[in-house]
């Protein structure tokens, strides 16, 4: 079943440590079908070598498995929740690739500096606020859903489609799963150069508005920026 999600989630998942955005077996992409309500993730701790399109994970929206030899990742009720919540993604990310994960370990939003990152997210990319006891001890991967979902109440998420979950690393989203694999690398990109333009100058602005307007505007319509 989903043989064509399978697969291209399958890529997506690969192209994590091929673009060095995962080590070991950390990281995930999924992507959903909407009309059959189904959702098909990465197998929880199997290796990337060898990864095959079979191996992946086909799960209801309540997260129970429809099909599948493994274990579906740990993370899947933090994307079950954004695919509720954002109907209009269509592909889910998430890595410790390390810039990003940076940010997020210092509890910072990602500014927007540069027309790189203004044109595939429009603003700062958020870091959300830090996890209550219970929201860990509970229900943690749920929760950590709900809160990223309140980090965009007033925020558009296909405006900016990405987040840094506080102390943990960033998820991505997209159209499709390799559109949610594209915003992780210009993430992890914008990241570095982020950080390394504030360590050479700590008082930085953001971007002015009409590059930050032009730029995103562009991107969306196709152009080069
Ligand atoms: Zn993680």
């Amino acid at each position: 079943m989903l043989e064509e999600l399978k697969q291209t989630v399958c890529a997506a998942n690969l192209a994590l440590p091929k673009h060095r955005l995962v080590v070991l077996t950390w990281g995930n992409a999924s992507g959903i079908d909407r009309e059959a309500g189904l959702m098909v993730i990465k197998p929880s701790g199997v290796e990337y070598e060898g990864m095959t399109p079979d191996d992946m994970v086909v799960v209801d929206l309540d997260g129970n498995v429809v099909e599948g030899r493994w274990k579906p990742s740990s993370d899947t009720p933090t994307h079950l929740e954004l695919y509720k919540a954002f109907p209009s993604i269509g592909g889910i990310v998430h890595t410790h690739s390390r810039w990003a994960t940076i940010f997020a370990q210092a509890g910072r939003d990602i500014p927007v500096l540069g027309t790189t990152h203004a044109a595939h997210f429009y603003g700062s990319v958020p870091c959300t606020r830090a996890m209550t006891r219970d929201e860990i001890e509970e229900d943690y991967e749920r929760e950590t859903g709900r809160v990223i979902i309140e980090s965009f109440s007033r925020t558009d998420p296909e405006e900016v489609p990405g987040v840094l979950v506080c102390a943990h690393g960033p998820f991505t989203w997209g159209a499709d799963p390799m559109e949610a694999v594209k915003n992780a690398v210009v993430l992890e990109e914008v990241a570095f150069m982020g950080w390394h333009a504030i360590a050479i100058s700590s008082d930085l602005e953001p971007l002015q508005k009409p590059l930050l307007d032009r730029h995103f505007m562009s991107n969306r319509s196709g152009d080069d920026y």
